[in-house]
């Protein structure tokens, strides 16, 4: 079947929307993944693809099918800093077996890791958040400068990818080229064999499906490949494959789920909130009550671990003056927009108490109200109201040029009127 030349421009994607992308997938014999991958790369999106390979276990096969077709296709590897060393081994080995010419490590960007996982353990409390800040924030401005992409991932590997097609269309007008959708576990081990692969070091040890090493755990015979991967929590891909016309996605909409709103962007939240169940010598990444830490003070004051402090209506911070530098970040709650004692809560901690990390509103957040929230000294927002989230988004924020009582040292009274203030 003859198809026309197609290119990333938006008449040709518009052209591949008239033609369909089931008339695309339609093409191609299941098994013929070469076909797919060539195609792709001289046809659909020609010097236009790129691939994001983890270096697992079966990461040789697609590398193999892209050494035939295209050696210098940009290959873009996520060092997200928590591989085991046998994957970093596993990716000058396979680099020199295939001749593979254009192989880029993304890294996390040292701000993120420092701000949101100092200790490095954000995987334990949030994997979600450690994978965002790791893989789909590294990633995104990779994607952005290509029209496709192309991945190692099959319908049998888990139930959500049971109806993959060789071809999709994001929602953002991407194409992923899934050269391997139809392979099963015994296809791909054949594949390695009939074309002498080098294995990962890993392989023979029980690791089926290989990412970072404090989320893959050994997989046992009969266990689902991809069982091994976050083992016990509720997560099976690392957000940058969701979203995909309803099924696969635009690792560009992620940070849009998220409610934590500071230095101008919605950001991955890192804290949870303290719950009953909490222990002080394991709380990390958790609010902790004003009263409840200062009855367990000593063992809060004990560990290491990144804290938080929620501060309620009616709590009094001079009582954790000496502490504060035990937090990270202080949550003060808003139960509704017309209670204004955390305004004066913020102004003690920044302007008497110099506490200069994170001070974050929570509660009744309302767009009218961030302008002077920032005034007194709030430098994060968690904010779910959807009208004040798309003024945030948007940029859209009320300008607060008169005011009536100053503050800190930066706001004069102006004019003849002594009750009137104007910011500088
Ligand atoms: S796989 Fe685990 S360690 Fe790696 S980025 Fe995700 S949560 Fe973090």
């Amino acid at each position: 079947m003859a198809m026309p030349k197609l290119a990333h421009t938006p008449a040709a994607q518009d052209k591949l929307r008239a033609l369909g992308i089931l008339a695309l997938n339609g093409m191609f014999d299941e098994m013929d993944a070469v076909g797919v991958l060539r195609y792709a790369v001289s046809d659909v999106l020609p010097g236009d693809l790129a691939i994001v390979s983890s270096f697992g276990a079966d990461s040789g096969v697609l590398l193999h099918l892209v050494a035939q077709v295209d050696p210098s296709m940009p290959v873009y590897f996520l060092e997200t800093g928590k591989h085991f060393t046998e994957t970093l081994d596993y990716v000058e080995t396979l680099k020199k077996h295939l001749g593979l010419i254009n192989v880029h490590a993304i890294h996390p960007s040292p701000e993120d890791v420092k701000r949101f996982d100092p200790a490095g353990t954000l995987w334990e409390t949030d994997p979600d958040s450690c994978c965002h800040i790791r893989k789909t924030e590294p990633l995104e401005p990779i994607t952005e400068q290509y029209g496709g992409w192309v991945t190692g991932r099959k319908r049998f590997q888990t139930k959500e990818r049971g109806v993959l097609p060789h071809f999709e269309l994001t929602s953002d007008d991407r194409i992923k080229v899934n050269p391997l959708a139809y392979f099963t576990d015994a296809d791909v081990n054949q594949y390695k064999i009939d074309h002498g692969l080098p294995e990962h070091p890993l392989f023979a040890k029980g690791y089926k499906s290989i990412g970072c090493a404090p989320c893959t755990s050994v997989v046992a015979e009969g266990e689902d490949p991809r069982a091994g991967r976050w083992r016990g929590l509720n997560k099976k891909e690392c957000g940058i494959h969701f979203d995909f016309n309803g099924a696969i996605a635009s690792p560009m909409t992620a940070a849009t789920k998220h409610t934590l709103w500071k230095d101008g962007a919605f950001i991955a939240d890192p804290f949870h909130e303290w719950t009953e169940a909490d222990e002080p010598a394991t709380a990390s990444y958790k609010h902790v009550p004003l009263p409840v830490f200062l009855a367990n003070r000593d063992a809060f004051l004990a560990t290491q671990h990144p804290l938080g402090l929620l501060v309620l209506p009616g709590d009094n911070v001079e009582q954790v003056e000496a502490d504060l530098g035990r937090f990270v970040s202080v949550a003060i709650k808003f139960p509704a927009f017309s209670d204004g004692r955390g305004y004066s809560t913020a102004r003690l901690l920044v302007e008497r108490y110099n506490y200069a990390n994170e001070v974050r509103a929570i509660g009744d957040v309302l767009q009218d109200q961030i302008p002077l929230m920032r005034r007194c000294g709030f430098n994060a927002f968690v904010v779910t109201h959807e009208p004040t989230r798309e003024a945030l988004i948007e940029n859209r924020l009320p300008e607060v040029a008169l005011f009536y009582q100053p503050v800190g040292v930066t706001e004069i009274p102006v004019g003849t009127r002594p009750f009137l203030r104007r910011v500088h």
